[in-house]
């Protein structure tokens, strides 16, 4: 057994005690997860090294010096080669260090009235070597029913929208500012924006996700996910297209698919698409003439 596989028994054992000692009884526990953790990720140990030694509590700090940064600017990619499989021996330790915050993020009950209402927690998914990362708000009801982001009808618009970068749903990473759905107790449907303390609450799992992918480039979809990464509450409409920096990285704000759909605008449909083409300039990928004219010729121009 790994000693980070050791730590995460010994701190769920605890957490469990804890939540006993306040009198839960009942906790939630997927089979998916009940079978990961009998088997977890082996340790890779480099021959020329010595066997790990026991591993500090595991947290951010203790995370991000497993990923070390490429040397050197960034080469020009091409799409196909936008996801070069990584086979260093630092990428079976980030896999093993993010099935690790999957396995936390799957059993915690912070936000007791959510873990409550939830159907599944939505971690994220995608490529954990991905070079770009779209974060969202929250899961709706579809998400949370599924257990995967964005795959309701706004998630299926955002597919769409990756797909036109030449990309796709596994070459690129998607996740959320909360991996719980917003309860809505009063209402038969509908989503509701995460409350402040929510996102507080939620938010080192986010954190902690992107140091250990380190994308690139980050998109932030909508005004929730700018103010979870940056802490900026100026509204989106001023913010999309603008260059912002989250730790270092490249960060584009634009509108949240879920207002696409609900505005039938072209403008704002070709708004979007122009955010994306910029990333994709950033990232050094092509942009074919066609994907130059999306939405332009529909719109007169
Ligand atoms: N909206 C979001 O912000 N995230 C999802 O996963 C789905 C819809």
């Amino acid at each position: 057994m790994s000693a980070g596989f050791a730590q995460l028994i010994e701190a769920t054992l605890s957490h469990l005690q804890d939540l006993k000692a306040h009198g839960v009884r009942y906790v939630a526990v997927s089979p998916a997860l009940l079978a990961a953790l009998r088997h977890p990720a082996p340790v890779v140990v480099r021959p020329s090294e010595p066997a790990p030694q026991a591993a500090p509590p595991l947290s951010v700090k203790t995370l991000a010096p497993m990923i070390r940064p490429a040397p050197g600017p960034a080469p020009m990619l091409s799409s196909s080669q936008l996801n070069p499989s990584r086979a260093a021996p630092e990428s079976a330790q980030k896999a093993q260090a993010m099935t690790e915050l999957r396995a936390r993020a799957m059993v915690c009950v912070k936000c007791s009235h959510l873990a409550a209402s939830r159907k599944n927690v939505v971690f994220g998914v995608g490529d954990i070597n991905a070079q770009l990362m779209f974060v969202g708000e929250a899961p709706g009801a579809d998400e949370d029913q599924q257990g995967e982001p964005f795959v309701g009808a706004a998630g299926q618009l955002l597919t769409k929208i990756i797909q036109a970068m030449e990309l796709s749903r596994d070459t690129v990473y998607i996740a959320n500012i909360l991996k719980c759905r917003p309860d809505t107790p009063a209402l038969a449907t509908g989503n509701r924006k995460p409350t402040a303390e929510e996102m507080k609450t939620c938010l080192p799992y986010l954190h902690a996700q992107i140091d250990l992918i380190q994308p690139k480039v980050l998109v932030a979809l909508g005004a929730t996910a700018v103010e979870g990464l940056l802490g900026k509450t100026v509204g989106i409409t001023k913010l999309r297209g603008h260059w912002q920096t989250y730790r270092n990285i490249p960060l584009m704000p634009t509108y949240h698919p879920a207002f696409l759909l609900r505005s039938i605008a072209l403008r704002e449909k070709r708004k979007v698409w122009e955010d994306m083409m910029q990333v994709m300039e950033k990232l050094g990928m092509p942009i074919s003439e066609k994907q130059r004219g999306f939405f332009l010729r529909a719109m007169g121009g």
